[in-house]
């Protein structure tokens, strides 16, 4: 199968798989597991912060720093298309009774700092308290610039907030920025990062943060469910992900821009080949089509899209150009078909 639906879809590597079957592992809630603690202490230092947690999911990481941060009756300020506001079924506030503030995305995907300042609430108790701005980078496929992550420093230093990056696709981000990885942490206090997105664990994420911000996200960690045994198992494979893989992500993106210019030759799609910034492709079918036809033909010949239009088109590991020329091949001949 060609799965282009997400970046979530890559199986673990030989390399991943022999290291998960060697980790020697202990109880990582009695704090026991040596290839957990590795992990853990290395991506810590690796990032620049203090400390650092492994978390079974990007969902779970963003919802431990959101309940870190944040007091019961609290809000933090987020976009209406984070991540953590929209796909994370409302777990701040289900779970953390902290209020969500979303303010409109711009198109490059940043917040606007006068639209932020706007919905800051004043101390009074008739408002939530505002403590946390949280962003996200890459967002759906773009990119926050350094100058916009020192400017969200800055804002949040002024207004007494804390900062968190919701950072699923940081990695991304820093290969777009050809910049390392530290460039972007040093701005935030806390980020999350998905192991097993573009940098290819099985399962997987880790949140870093100062000591305190860890040690509060831990309890919560155990509260939610999310103290893990012999998790040694899946750190294996994740720090595999964060030592070798990041180098691997700026083919990802030559190839979403290869696929990005393919799909723009055909007659009946557009894509605006420069808004690719990443690993993202984002189709436009300019006739009427029935999409969810058109995806489950393309099923039968092995290839895997998500409906709707525009159609979002994640490259990955997994993917290499032989497989985009396939795709596009077979798109045509299932186009013309149906034309
Ligand atoms: C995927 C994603 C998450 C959540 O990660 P899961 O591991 O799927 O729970 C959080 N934030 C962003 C921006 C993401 O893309």
């Amino acid at each position: 199968m060609i799965d282009f639906r997400s970046d979530t879809v890559t199986r673990p590597s030989k390399t991943m798989r022999n290291a998960m079957a060697n980790a020697e592992v202990g109880d990582d809630v009695y704090g026991d597991d040596p290839t957990v603690n590795e992990l853990e202490s290395w991506a810590a230092k690796r990032h620049g912060f203090a400390n650092a947690m492994f978390c079974s999911s990007g969902t779970q990481a963003n919802l431990l720093a959101l309940m870190a941060h944040c007091q019961r009756g609290d809000e933090y300020l987020c976009g209406q298309q984070a991540h953590n506001y929209k796909f994370e079924g409302g777990g701040a506030a289900v779970l953390g009774s902290i209020q969500p503030q979303p303010i409109d995305n711009e198109k490059d995907g940043t917040l606007c700092f006068k639209k932020l300042a706007a919905a800051i609430k004043p101390d009074d108790s008739h408002f939530a308290r505002t403590t946390l701005l949280s962003i996200e980078n890459t967002i759906n496929g773009k990119v926050l610039s350094l100058e916009y992550m020192a400017q969200a420093r800055k804002f949040t230093q002024r207004n007494n907030l804390a900062l968190h990056l919701d950072g699923a696709r940081v990695y991304n981000a820093a290969c777009a920025l050809n910049v390392d990885i530290t460039e972007i942490c040093q701005h935030v206090d806390s980020m999350s990062i998905c192991l097993s997105k573009g940098l290819g664990a099985p399962i997987g994420s880790i949140l870093l943060g100062s000591e305190a911000l860890i040690k509060s996200a831990k309890r919560w960690r155990k509260m939610v469910g999310g103290g893990m045994r012999q998790a040694g198992i899946i750190a294996a494979a994740a720090k595999i992900a964060l030592e070798q893989n990041p180098e691997k992500i700026q083919q990802d993106h030559d190839n979403a821009k290869y696929l990005a210019h393919a799909l723009n030759q055909l007659d009946n799609i557009s894509v605006n080949v420069a808004q690719v910034e990443t690993n993202m492709v984002f189709a436009t079918f300019t006739e009427e089509i029935d999409m969810a036809d058109l995806v489950e033909q393309l099923k039968h010949q092995g290839i895997l899209l998500s409906a709707g239009n525009p159609m979002r088109l994640v490259t990955h590991l997994d993917i290499n150009q032989s497989d985009i020329d396939n795709f596009i091949q077979e798109l045509k001949r299932t186009l013309t078909k149906s034309s």
